[in-house]
């Protein structure tokens, strides 16, 4: 199964209290400069949540499937990372 199928088996119950967070922006600015661009947590996110605007990055929570993989490749430990309130968040579509 394609990863666009399995996506769709998936659905998001949005909390509005987003559970992802850049913690320090000047230390996303340091680590452009020392890994380029995309960066590690763009890299790593099957759920395309990162994107990098205007020398920032700029978090899409809702789109977050809580793998936890950004939160392990983040070389600066920048990105606070809690589970979404109990509810919210992903779920199987048909489960
Ligand atoms: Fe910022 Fe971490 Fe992403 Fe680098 S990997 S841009 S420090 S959140
Ligand atoms: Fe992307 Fe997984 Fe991090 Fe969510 S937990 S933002 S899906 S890498």
């Amino acid at each position: 199964m394609k990863t666009e199928e399995k996506l769709y088996t998936l659905r998001y119950k949005k909390d509005d209290l987003p559970h992802l967070s850049i913690k320090d922006e000047n230390s996303c600015l340091e680590c452009e400069k020392e890994y380029g661009t995309p960066q590690p947590c763009i890299n790593v996110c099957p759920a395309n949540v990162y994107t990098w605007i205007d020398k920032k990055i700029v978090v899409g929570y809702e789109n977050c499937l809580e793998c936890g993989a950004c939160r392990v490749a983040c070389p600066f430990n920048n990105i606070e990372w809690k589970y979404p309130r109990y509810g919210k968040g992903i779920a199987l579509r048909y489960g």
